[in-house]
Parts: C-alpha cells; structure tokens; sequence
C-alpha cells in the first residue's frame, strides 16, 4: 500500500481524499495555501505544508512548490483530486519524472483526453457516438468555416478544444454572427486556456447531460459503474445530480456501459474515469471524458456500495480493482445538492464567516463538507461548501430524504443555494425526472 500521499487540493475533497486514506492506512500531507490554513482536511492531516500564497497561480497550481512538498515530507504518491492540476498533463509528468506516483491516468492519456478535438477523434475510433461538428479546429478561411456550420445546421455551439469547467463555450444561432463568434471564442480561449483551438459542434436544443463513471486498474480490468444524470445546470455548471438517471433502462445502461468499457482499453486507461454524453431523443452523444474523480462522485458510491475515492488509492498502489463487472449492482436512487456558498438569487459569491454549521442525518443521507462552526469560508475559490446526498429504494424515497434534510441542514452566516435547492427539490417537472440541461436557468428567468 501507499505508505504516504501529498493531497494537493482543498476544501471537501481534500478531507474526502483524507478520510480514504484513513481507512486504509496511508499518511496524509495536507499542502495548501495561507489563506488556507484552517481548513478542516489540515487540521486532520498527519502533515501539513503550506505551499504558497491565496491566489492558486501561486499554491494549489504551483507545480514545483507541490513536488518540493512531497520531498520534504517523504510522500510516495499526489492525488490531484478535481479541479486545480486534476487534469494537467504536464502535472501529471512532472510528477511521475519526479519519482512519485500521480493518483490518476498516465500523462499521455490526460493530454488525449484534455484536448477535446483530439478525445472526440478517438472516441469516434472506439465507437463511441459523439455531436455531429466539425472534427478538427476551425481554420482562418472564414467561407470555409461558413462551409462547415452550415453543414452541422444552426444552431452550432463554438468549443475551445482546451476548455473546461463550462468556459469558452459560445451559442451562435446565424451564419452573419459566425465570423465574429469565432474571433472572440479564439481570443477567450487563447487567454483562459493558452490553446486558441476552436471547434464546433450541433447545438442541441434539449439535451440531457448524462454521464459513465468507469474504473480501471491498468491490469487491463475495466468496469462501468452505471450513470449520472447531471442535466440541472446554471451556466453549464451543474447544481444537481443523480444516478440512476431517470428513465435509462438495464439494456441502455449496459450497452452504452460496455462501449465506455471498450473504449477505455483502447486508450489503456487507469483509473478512475467520466464519459460524459448529451442524450437527446433516445441517442447519447459524447461530448467529453473527465480523467479525474468528480465532484459528483458520491451518488454512484451510493447506489454501488463502492468507494471510488478508495479504489483510485488501490490502483495507484498497483492493485487489480477489487471487483468485476458482475459484482457490480444499482441499488435505488440517490441525489446530490451542491450547497455553494452564493446568494441564492443574485449567485454572488459569500464568503464569511459560518456562525453555525448543522448536519442534518438519518438513514440514507450523507454529507460531504469541509465546513465547521467559526470556519471563515474565503473569497478566493470555488464557492462549494456542502455536498448533500439522499439515498433511497426509489426515486421518490430519495427525494422524500433530500427534502428532510433541505430542512434540517442549517448554514448560518453567510449565503448559500439552500432556497434555491429547497424549491427545486419540490419542483413539480424535476420530480418527474428527465429535465433537460435549459431547465434550470428557463425556469430562473
Ligand atoms: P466543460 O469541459 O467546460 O465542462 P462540456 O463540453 O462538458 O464543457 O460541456 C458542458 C456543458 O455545456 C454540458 O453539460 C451542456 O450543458 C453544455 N453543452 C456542451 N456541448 C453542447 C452541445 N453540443 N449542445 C448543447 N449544449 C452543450
């Protein structure tokens, strides 16, 4: 087993990662930064460093200062968790010249998969259906641009192949925008992302966002763990998750399941690892993988009974996963609540000070956060505290225990999506199931 690992993150996964360690018996370094001195995960840590200032240029992606950490402290192995240098490539290098082990796929297939244009041309090589677009980047011979997005049909939707976390996406509806789309989607992308490839896809009207958790060991042992529907968005950042997805029956499941399968061992990946799809009228179209555990996470470890967290930290000590394709079964239902710490009308972030922090419990609810009484929230990063999960025999039941514990939690001292999640737990088409990705802001406008 890993003897220890440097946790190069913050906030609730940081104590996750820190509480799977645990269990296992592997010592934690906490590394973070000033402004971070008294979050929980650092507090439980067997070490702590503190690698930089507030800004995260300046410590959660501060590469050198992250390895000369792990020297100091002796570590074995980083886990990267999401966000930050999760899907870094060259992070993810640097670590493994360095002589630690990345907890996570080797460098050459982050790097495939970071690239979208390049991860939509293999997955279409391993037979994974994707959004009809243009397959490559978007050149400077505007007719010939022209050419392609009429082809795909307007509306199209401009992507910069280096994207992420819901930037440097762009609607347009009309060939007379198009030119001047592209300009400002390459100039974005240029500046979030140091890549001004730009690329684009069919522009679907009313998709879903559902997603396959897979794992795999490198041994050549790969499992999917059924999906997520993710479709409860606001400005393509999701607020709401669940798996099973509703209405995906055993027979889709397991197909589009052994494609994501099929592909992973066409890339060789290890680890664990998202394919996450549009589903709109009956057919899943790929639009990117995430080679990282996501902050959504808990709700397949609900209805699987498996520890993802766990398992990633098996895998890099260089075990075979611990279970196979047929151990694996779907238990009910379960549903996860992003608490942000953000107005719940205006979603202007509200760091602060939390006077009163209360858990709520019972059977089938769990609860992910980093916060505690007298916790000062700061300003400086993604605004999640809590992650609130409900898990139950049945849809229903699931919502029945979401919305039980929407009562009970209590967050006092700053402002968070509370309200907005205890409407939306009520809302009459989401109680349905099967929303679609527009559903959220239709219904905020
Ligand atoms: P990121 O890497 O920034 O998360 P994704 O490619 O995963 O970007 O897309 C994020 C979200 O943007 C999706 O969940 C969906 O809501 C929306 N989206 C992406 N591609 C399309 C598309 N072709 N049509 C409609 N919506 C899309």
């Amino acid at each position: 087993m890993l003897d220890k690992i440097v946790i190069a993150n913050r906030g609730e996964i940081a104590l996750r990662i820190l509480r799977a360690c645990r269990e296992l018996n592997i010592k934690t370094v906490a590394v973070h930064s000033s402004a971070d001195r008294d979050l929980m995960h650092v507090r439980l840590a067997d070490e702590s460093v503190c690698i930089g200032p507030a800004t995260p240029a300046d410590s959660y992606l501060n590469m050198p200062a992250i390895l000369s950490a792990a020297e100091i402290t002796d570590a074995v192995a980083i886990h990267p968790g999401y966000g930050f240098l999760s899907e870094n490539a060259d992070f993810a290098e640097r670590v493994e010249e360095t002589g630690f082990i990345f907890i996570g796929p080797r460098p050459e297939t982050i790097r495939l998969m970071g690239d979208k244009i390049s991860a939509i041309k293999t997955m279409k090589e391993a037979g994974i259906p994707c959004v009809p677009g243009s397959d490559a980047a978007l050149g400077d011979d505007m007719q010939a641009n022209m050419k392609v997005a009429r082809a795909i049909g307007y509306p199209i939707i401009l992507k910069a192949s280096g994207g992420g976390g819901g930037r440097g996406m762009r609607v347009v509806h009309a060939e007379a925008a198009l030119p001047h789309a592209i300009g400002l989607t390459r100039r974005e992308a240029l500046a979030a992302f140091q890549n001004d490839a730009v690329y684009a896809e069919k522009f679907l009207e009313k998709p879903r966002h559902i997603e396959f958790q897979v794992m795999a060991d490198g041994h050549g042992n790969v499992v999917h763990l059924g999906e997520r529907d993710c479709s409860m968005q606001r400005r393509h950042q999701k607020v709401i998750e669940e798996a099973p997805a509703p209405g995906i029956d055993e027979e889709t499941r397991a197909r589009m399941g052994a494609r994501c399968v099929e592909a992973c061992r066409q890339i060789n990946y290890r680890g664990a690892g998202t394919f996450e799809f549009l589903y709109q009228d009956g057919e899943f179209y790929f639009i990117e993988m995430n080679t990282r555990v996501q902050v959504e996470h808990p709700v397949t470890e609900l209805i699987t009974g498996i520890d993802i967290v766990k398992e990633q930290l098996l895998v890099a000590a260089g075990h075979q996963l611990s279970f196979s394709q047929q151990d694996i079964s779907l238990r009910g239902h379960a549903i996860e609540c992003r608490v942000n710490a953000e107005h719940p009308e205006s979603f202007r972030p509200s760091p602060g000070k939390v006077i009163h922090f209360h858990t709520p419990g019972g059977p089938g609810i769990r609860v992910d956060s980093h916060l505690y009484d007298g916790y000062v929230v700061p300003p400086y990063y993604d605004s999640l505290i809590a992650k609130l999960c409900a898990h139950g025999g049945s849809r229903a039941a699931a919502l029945a225990r979401m919305s039980n514990a929407l009562t009970e939690i209590v967050i006092e001292g700053i402002d968070t999506n509370l309200a907005l999640h205890r409407i939306l737990i009520h809302d009459a088409a989401f109680a349905a199931g099967g929303t679609d990705i527009h559903y959220l802001e239709s219904k905020l406008a």
